[in-house]
């Protein structure tokens, strides 16, 4: 593949869903920026894959939470990738397993900087560039959120769960300002997907304690959410726009 492919950033792409998404992304015919935060072995394992099978694809380092990260990612990947026709903000943590009345507020600071703040920076230089008032091309935006924001996350991290909600929220709110411009915004809500991310919570084996209680009984993987994305990034989706895909099992 060469110059001319639609570029997309993929924030933290350099492991779970944001991988599986990079690699499907490159499958489908993008120019891949992959983010990622300190992991950089990871990330350029999947750009090594990815260009080892053709496609286009470079690792840049950012913090989602720091507004000059942001906006040095978005000047280096269009330097290297061409134009950005699309933003997977998929960034996000959550902590150690905890109820409400425990959370201080470093930590609260902490996951509302990564999945808030992050979010709406990446949004923000998204839309500077992408949106015909601005003399772009147009462009579509998919943030991962999570099943959690409606469901709560009751005794394991209501904090995470609160930062989703808010990431709905900007979903709609941005997709109705942006919707006569070329942007199309839509969101995805996962939840007990095989990552590493429950390690982060306390609880690597989560998902398999929990998927007996699905309806599906049973764990999605990340290539389940990617699909998901992929085609709300792609025309197949061009009149979607402020909506929601649920993949959670059935839960
Ligand atoms: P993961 O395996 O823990 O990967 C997290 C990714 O985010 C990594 O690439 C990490 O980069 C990156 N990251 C973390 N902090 C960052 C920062 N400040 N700036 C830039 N990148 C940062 O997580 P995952 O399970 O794939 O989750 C991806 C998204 O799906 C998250 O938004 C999560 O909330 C959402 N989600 C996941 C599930 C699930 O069951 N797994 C369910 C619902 C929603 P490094 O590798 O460099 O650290």
């Amino acid at each position: 593949m060469g110059a001319g492919q639609p570029m997309v950033i993929v924030t933290g792409g350099s492991r779970g869903i944001g991988a599986a998404t990079a690699r499907l992304a490159a499958r489908r015919g993008y120019a891949v920026c992959i983010n990622y935060y300190r992991n950089r072995e990871a990330a350029e394992g999947v750009v090594a894959e990815i260009t080892a099978n053709g496609g286009q694809a470079r690792a840049l380092a950012a913090d989602v939470a720091s507004e000059t990260d942001v906006q040095a990612l978005f000047e280096q990947a269009e330097e290297a990738l061409g134009p950005v026709a699309a933003l997977v903000n998929n960034a996000g943590v959550l902590e150690q397993q905890c109820r409400v009345e425990n959370i201080d507020a470093a930590r609260l600071t902490r996951i509302l900087a990564t999945n808030v703040t992050g979010a709406f920076l990446c949004c923000r230089e998204a839309v500077r560039r992408m949106s015909t008032r601005h003399g772009g091309q147009g462009g579509a935006i998919v943030n991962v959120s999570s099943a959690a924001s409606r469901l709560g996350a009751a005794g394991e991290y209501v904090d995470y769960a609160a930062s989703k909600g808010a990431m709905d929220t900007l979903t709609i709110g941005l997709s109705r300002e942006v919707a006569g411009e070329g942007i199309r915004v839509n969101a995805v809500r996962p939840a007990f997907i095989y990552t590493d991310m429950h390690a982060d919570g306390g609880e690597p084996g989560r998902v398999d304690r929990l998927k007996a209680s699905l309806p599906m009984q049973r764990g999605g993987q990340p290539e389940e959410v990617a699909s998901a994305i992929v085609w709300l990034l792609s025309d197949e989706a061009s009149y979607a726009t402020g909506s929601f895909i649920e993949l959670a099992g059935g839960r």
